[in-house]
């Protein structure tokens, strides 16, 4: 294999390959990592400059491939992805590093290479806003919110990623690039008329999905937010005649081909925002509560627990680092009356209830309506926001908490490892208030020290354990919990990832989720846009849990 990573690197280097090729130990070792619990070591690492930097990797492989069975693509923006997708042992290609740029952006409407930190990109676009972004916002790229169809605490108002894609430029398993959009009949007509590997992909996937049509349309998971399996669903409409071939490609973590660009519908951004918070000492009215929050439709609602608000107490001093001094000082203002209210005691569940508006007194309004109402629930409540500009000053505590979490367990907590494996669960809200009791039993059961923290509003979990999973005992908790968790989400009627998606970790579950002849359908797919498996193998419709398990970390 080490050989012919050599005549890659020289074939693309002679090929006018522009950008970086590198396998340092120090380098494999970086690449060996994403935000999950698992590690796999690439054998080369190339940072495309040019969309014709990757067309002639994806070429290169493509030809090699038959000669070398071992050979892959597997892409990386940002490699924050939980669920071990943006790692490999082949090839992986940092788009992050140099296809970094803006190329246009006119009001709500803006075109980007893949590896632009989300952050960058929303310094940009002024009066509007990409809203799907996750609480990865200041460390993720906009290619892996595409990619994994990503979505956040905006998303109970506006959605995910794939609501706000109308174009894509894609590289497809033949190396070429074309421009990926919804089109009408006619223009469907024409592309299956098409003599080359384009023509075949419409022609395949059109006959997959008319054949088992009410099948594909019926297996929509019944949930909000969804990122398990492709979302085959969403591609061919009957009824509107508009076959949207975007929509298998979004959230499919690369592993149809690779975004090279991607145009981004926006929306205005909120002018005014305010937060209720809700601290609960007892969650016996919880039902009840997110009915009427609903009812009230904010913009988000969000929640974390106890254990995440401990955390973030003991590490307060490593926010200084995320906030810079200014806005550390700040938050250190803002706590105090909170620390005193916590002398009376820890909240098990502390609520957050966002409105926005056009005005402030708008904002007023909605919040004061729904304080009104939720005056027979026993709670502590605290009103804030009104910035002029959205800045979230006041509130941005109860932000920092819910959005950096899992950021301070990663980095802080030494002497245990976060070990997402049940961390995107998703039912609808109306379940929450006995779903989620059940889902702490099964917490307690495997003795797992946990936080939960989520979108309540969509009945969305992000639950993540701290565990030494380095040590065999401690990963042999994995599978059982998993698998009563699945149970636990699925008699729900749930999805298994609202956010993340599937990569190593889900990938594997997509039967138990979808049934035999669902995943099928999506394993042809895999087989109709990448014929000899060049791209990211071993995720999604085609994870193995052997294959998973047996590339969980060992070291730390
Ligand atoms: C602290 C923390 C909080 C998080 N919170 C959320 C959340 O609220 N919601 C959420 O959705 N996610 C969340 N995530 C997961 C992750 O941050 C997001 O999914 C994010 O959008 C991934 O972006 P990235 O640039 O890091 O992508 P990567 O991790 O680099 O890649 C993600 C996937 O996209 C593929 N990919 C990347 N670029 C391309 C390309 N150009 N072409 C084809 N495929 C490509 C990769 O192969 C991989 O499968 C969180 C992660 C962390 C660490």
């Amino acid at each position: 294999m080490l050989v012919v990573m050599d005549e890659i690197k020289q074939t693309l280097k002679t090929n006018g390959f522009s950008g970086d090729v590198e396998d340092s130990a120090e380098k494999l070792e970086f690449y060996s990592h994403d935000a999950s619990m698992f590690e796999i070591k690439p054998k080369l690492i190339i940072a495309p400059k040019t969309a014709n930097d990757v067309s002639l990797a994806v070429k290169l492989v493509t030809d090699s491939k038959r000669k070398n069975k071992e050979l892959s693509l597997t892409a990386r923006s940002a490699g924050t992805d939980m669920s071990g997708a943006a790692i490999n042992d082949s090839i992986i290609v940092d788009f992050n590093r140099h296809l970094n740029k803006i190329i246009s952006v006119k009001k709500d409407k803006a075109i980007v290479q893949p590896g632009l930190f989300f952050r960058d990109f929303d310094a940009k676009t002024g009066d509007y806003l990409l809203p799907s972004f996750p609480a990865s916002k200041d460390l993720c790229t906009v290619g892996g919110m595409v990619n994994n169809n990503s979505g956040g605490e905006k998303s109970l108002e506006f959605g995910k990623t794939d609501k706000y894609v109308p174009e894509l430029k894609f590289i497809f398993a033949d190396g070429i690039e074309r421009i990926v959009k919804p089109l009408d009949r006619d223009g469907l007509n024409a592309k299956m008329g098409q003599d080359d590997f384009e023509g075949k992909i419409y022609r395949d996937l059109f006959e997959l999905i008319d054949k088992n049509y009410d099948q594909i349309k019926a297996a929509k998971p019944n949930v909000s937010k969804n990122s398990t399996g492709y979302n085959l669903w969403n591609v061919w409409d009957r009824e509107t005649g508009i076959f949207d071939l975007t929509q298998v490609i979004i959230g499919a973590q690369g592993t149809l081909g690779f975004t090279t660009e991607a145009t981004f519908r926006l929306v205005p951004r909120p002018k005014h925002s305010g937060l209720l918070v809700l601290f609960m000492h007892d969650t016996h009215q919880l039902g009840s509560l997110i009915k009427t929050v609903l009812e009230h439709k904010p913009a988000t609602f969000e929640s974390f627990d106890d254990a995440t608000l401990w955390l973030s107490i003991r590490f307060m001093p490593s926010f200084l680092k995320v906030l810079g001094p200014v806005r550390f000082i700040h938050l250190l203002i803002t706590l105090i009356p909170d620390g005193l209210q916590l002398l009376r005691g820890i909240p098990k569940l502390i609520l957050m209830v966002e409105f926005t508006g056009n005005t402030e007194e708008e904002v007023r309004a909605k919040i004061r309506k729904l304080h009104k109402e939720l005056s027979h629930v026993r709670a502590r409540y605290e009103i804030n926001g009104f910035e002029e500009d959205a800045t979230e000053a006041k509130s941005e505590k109860f932000w920092i908490m819910r959005r950096y979490s899992f950021q301070l367990l990663r980095s802080k907590v030494k002497d245990k490892h976060t070990a997402p494996f049940i961390d995107d669960l998703i039912v609808n809200p109306e379940y929450l208030p006995e779903f989620l009791p059940k889902i702490r039993q099964v917490i307690k059961k495997y003795k797992l020290f946990a936080t939960v923290a989520g979108h309540m509003g969509d009945g969305n979990f992000h639950i993540i354990p701290l565990m030494n999973i380095e040590r065999e005992s401690e990963r042999q908790k994995l599978l059982p919990a998993m698998k009563e968790v699945n149970e636990l989400v699925l008699k729900y009627h749930g999805s298994l990832s609202g956010e993340h998606n599937d990569g190593l970790v889900r990938g594997p579950w997509l039967e138990q989720m979808y049934g035999r002849d669902m995943v099928d359908l999506f394993r042809d797919t895999k087989h109709i846009f990448d014929p000899q498996a060049i791209f990211n193998p071993h995720k999604k419709a085609n994870a193995d849990w052997d294959y998973s398990y047996s590339h969980i970390r060992e070291k730390f």
